[in-house]
């Protein structure tokens, strides 16, 4: 006998213990969610050319279909794209998912079907997406969609 107990009478208490951990994990996980709503993470170089195929996808999408996050397949792939002149077609482009909020951001072509959308605030633009994820509603209707 282990510790002086029989083997049936340890098997609830590790039971028990597992299932308080958990819970503390979940809790804290979503404790630093809240606090830190903008956290994204950059594309990790081993999932880059995966990501770039999906980049291509976006940028040939006429309709804006929906697009699955290559990576955690758990969320949409979405994007937004910017012209730096009206009539132009370069700009800034942004790709992200928006459940493992991987994300970048590129000086580039905008394409041709994209409508800029109005009334984006200055000093939203910046490499991380939280406005445009926000925003995302918006930024669809602003596409001619079939
Ligand atoms: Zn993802």
């Amino acid at each position: 006998m282990r510790n002086g107990l029989p083997d049936s009478k340890q098997r609830p208490a590790e039971t028990h213990e597992e299932t308080d951990l958990a819970k503390d994990w979940i809790t804290d996980r979503d404790r630093r969610q809240a606090e830190t709503p903008m956290h994204w993470i950059s594309v990790e170089r081993e999932h880059r050319k995966t990501w770039a195929v999906t980049q291509e996808r976006a940028f040939r999408a006429k309709p804006i279909d929906f697009l699955e996050c290559p990576i955690c397949h758990e969320g949409e792939f979405r994007y937004f794209f910017r012209r730096r002149d009206v009539g132009g077609n370069r700009g800034g482009s942004w790709f992200w998912g928006d459940h493992c909020r991987r994300f970048d951001h590129w000086s580039s072509l905008v394409p041709e079907w994209w409508n800029d959308l109005a009334g984006v605030p200055s000093g939203v633009l910046v490499p991380e997406p939280e406005w445009l994820n926000q925003h995302w509603q918006e930024i669809l209707a602003a596409q001619d969609r079939a």
